[in-house]
């Protein structure tokens, strides 16, 4: 096996053995554990499966992770899938009645769901059976199987495009929010105990700042930290191992890397004027998804940028930061 892929491999590893298994691991979101809790309880005293639940968020702030946690925490199996890969009604159906009595079905980026799999799949969340018709012509029969009652979590990063019907038919509908720096210490701490590498709790935070918001970053940077202690140090990650491995990747202390700039200094070169997404993407070349999830969310929250009817902005808190980092167009020294 090729050593990337070996790398790759014990990353996905990693990974799998990363992720919390109960609530108490899981760590922020605690309205939403609350809420989840007393939803676990009132479902386990009724002896009732748990009501279809809808996450949504930017992509790594730990919607698998929750609901890996929600069959725990119910005792139950984890049905993983995506909505890609049903992509005829039957994929569905075959799926569906395979589930056992409780089990969790995660569907991630439900609002890919073909439109003709998603309306079969309404009367499946909602009676528990899958509705059929046989024959032809004058021959032509309604048909209803039953299928075992489950509880299926929805994943998604764009809560906006699932139709009505689809999201009404959730029962707990739950947004995930960007994580604090002190959530994400907690998280980077515990990755670090489990990839046996020691970092203390000042360092941690320099990482925890430039997660914009993310575990699944911060985990990541974690790694990327270790990577340069185990090369560069003996194993431990300092504050030079820190401010080289942010050198490389060029990552400035708020978390904002490369893509994020380009796109701040394109819209400061407009002068105010809105700047369309097509546009972006265009002259960017990035792909719309990459921008709308993984870029914006985060300039949005920090206040760097504004969404408009007529396209993107950036505020002036955002062309601050760019005058005090002294951040120009491409070809200048950025740090
Ligand atoms: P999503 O499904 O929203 O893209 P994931 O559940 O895959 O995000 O989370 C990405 C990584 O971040 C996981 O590997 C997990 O280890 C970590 N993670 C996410 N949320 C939490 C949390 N609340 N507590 C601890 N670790 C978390």
């Amino acid at each position: 096996m090729s050593e990337q892929k070996n790398q790759n491999n014990n990353e996905l590893k990693e990974d799998n053995t990363l992720r919390p298994s109960n609530l108490t691991e899981y760590v922020g979101q605690e309205a939403i554990k609350e809420n989840l809790k007393i939803a676990m309880l009132a479902a386990r005293s009724r002896g009732d499966c748990l009501e279809h639940i809808l996450l949504y968020g930017p992509p790594g702030l730990g919607k698998t992770s929750l609901a890996n946690v929600i069959a725990n925490e119910m005792k139950t199996n984890l049905i993983k899938t995506t909505a890609t890969s049903l992509k005829r009604v039957i994929d569905l159906f075959s799926l569906v009645v395979t589930l056992d009595e409780g089990d969790i079905l995660f569907i991630d980026e439900i609002h890919r769901l073909d439109k003709r799999v998603e309306e079969a799949f309404y009367s499946v969340m909602e009676d528990f059976q899958i509705n059929i018709i046989r024959g032809s012509g004058r021959n032509i029969k309604a048909v209803s199987i039953p299928v075992n009652k489950f509880s299926l979590v929805g994943a998604t990063t764009k809560a906006g495009l699932l139709s009505k019907p689809l999201r009404d038919r959730f029962g707990l509908v739950f947004s995930l929010n960007f994580y604090s720096p002190q959530e994400l210490i907690k998280i980077v701490l515990n990755a670090a105990a489990f990839l046996e590498v020691e970092i203390n709790e000042k360092e941690a935070l320099e990482i925890a700042i430039r997660s914009r918001g993310t575990p699944r970053i911060a985990i990541n940077l974690i790694k990327r930290a270790r990577d340069y202690a185990s090369v560069y140090k003996s194993g431990k990650i300092d504050s030079s191992t820190i401010q080289n491995t942010f050198e490389s990747l060029r990552i400035d202390e708020l978390g904002l890397g490369e893509e994020d700039r380009k796109l701040l200094l394109l819209l400061k070169s407009k002068n105010g004027k809105p700047l369309g997404l097509t546009t972006i993407q265009a002259i960017l070349n990035e792909d719309k998804t990459t921008i709308e999830e993984m870029i914006e969310p985060y300039l949005l929250s920090l206040g760097f940028i504004e969404k408009t009817p007529k396209g993107r902005i950036l505020t002036s808190k955002g062309f601050k930061y760019l005058i005090e980092k002294g951040y120009q167009e491409e070809g200048n020294n950025l740090f």
